[in-house]
């Protein structure tokens, strides 16, 4: 952990809030199993914690998307399955995917043997997840070859073929045409893996993401990877009456300094705000080098002391100011600049919203120099 005493700017991460969402999906989906996505240092919330959190509340696998961040898993002493998305191509260290013990995904014979003669040179074996593309058009096997990429990797003797996957493009749009047609091609590649291999098919087939999973339970099969909903964030606004989520992230700064400015004074870069009148204007140790956007600049909202105040002028790189009117909050104020909104500071939907991108970006640019503190 964190040390204690002062801090400037840092991540609050309610892991209850987590271990919550993760229930919760645990018991939509059920009998299907949670694999937790943790990607992208567990989108910004810390990957080792959400990792511990998340399979204490039921989760059955960790995905990643690099063998890097599966290695750093368990370094931490994780020993849960863990999926790696991605694939590298002749960049993918396989052998130290194979040392870690993780699960590779498939999308080549090439890259099947490469793992076969890593893990075989290591006395070892590698668990193998096929990709399928039905729809994505990023990463996988034509739906039509599945069945003779199945046979090939199957036939591989430090492999197991343990899983069979496809990832949906539009599983967050109300309207789910295109989801039925990846579905269908979807069954149909595993139908055909399933023929050629027999018993040896496949245990794991898994299709839906955190929209997928709670647009339809047609989608689910035998297990869903769940990354969005973990964190307590919706899809979609359309998919909020499906379960209860709770916002597991807090971005807080503590006030650096606060002075009392006549009217007519400009704040930050390009005099964008100037003071109508006398006020106070705090200024806070976060900006967009933490992943506190630019575009939130005259647009952000501070909850200090209760209150909530207009972020005004420009986002630097490194602070900000809020001003306070009438209210001279103290130095070392706690200012909550996104949260769940029981405050009133504004939600991570919100800022997303705002700023033209999805709450995906903008829990994932939170930076490496804000500590996450875990509560
Ligand atoms: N599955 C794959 C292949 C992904 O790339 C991702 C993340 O983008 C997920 C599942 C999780 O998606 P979500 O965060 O929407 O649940």
């Amino acid at each position: 952990g964190e040390p204690a005493g002062p801090r400037r700017s840092w991540v609050e991460v309610d892991l209850g809030a987590i271990a919550a969402n993760t229930r919760a999906f645990v018991e939509l989906v059920q009998p299907a199993q949670v694999m937790a996505v943790v990607k992208a240092d567990g989108y910004g919330h810390g990957a080792v914690e959400v990792a511990r959190v998340a399979l204490e509340a039921g989760a059955r696998y960790l995905a990643v998307a690099t063998t890097s961040e599966g290695v750093a898993l368990r370094s931490a002493g994780i020993d849960a399955p863990i999926l790696v998305l991605g694939v590298g191509g002749a960049a993918e260290p396989l052998d130290r995917l194979v040392e870690a013990g993780l699960s590779a995904t498939v999308t080549t014979e090439q890259a099947a043997r490469r793992l076969d003669a890593a893990a075989r040179s290591r006395g070892r074996r590698v668990r193998v997840h096929l990709k399928v593309d039905t729809g994505m058009g990023r990463l996988g096997v034509l739906p039509d070859q599945a069945a003779w990429l199945a046979g090939r990797v199957a036939s591989l003797p430090a492999v197991e073929l343990e899983g069979v996957y496809s990832h949906l493009a539009t599983a967050d749009d109300p309207d789910l045409s295109y989801v039925a047609i990846q579905a269908a091609r979807f069954r149909e590649a595993v139908a055909s893996v399933e023929r050629e291999l027999g018993t040896r098919a496949p245990r794991l087939r898994h299709l839906a993401n955190t929209a997928g999973a709670l647009s339809s339970s047609d989608l689910r099969w035998d297990m869903v990877r769940i990354g969005l909903g973990l964190y307590g964030y919706y899809p979609a606004p359309h998919l909020q009456d499906r379960v209860a989520l709770r916002p597991a992230l807090r971005l807080m700064a503590a006030v650096s300094e606060v002075r009392t400015l006549p009217a007519g004074s400009g704040v930050s870069y390009g005099r964008t705000h100037v003071t109508t009148r006398q006020t106070t204007i705090a200024t806070l140790p976060i900006g967009y080098a933490d992943g506190y956007t630019r575009r939130l600049s005259n647009r952000g909202r501070a909850a200090i002391g209760g209150r909530v105040y207009p972020v005004v002028g420009r986002i630097c790189m490194d602070q900000c100011m809020v001003e306070t009117g009438d209210d001279a909050p103290p130095v070392g104020a706690v200012a909550c600049l996104l949260g769940p909104g029981d405050q009133g500071e504004m939600t991570v939907d919100e800022a997303a919203r705002l700023t033209g991108t999805i709450p995906y970006e903008i829990v994932t640019q939170l930076g490496p120099r804000l500590p996450r503190v875990y509560m």
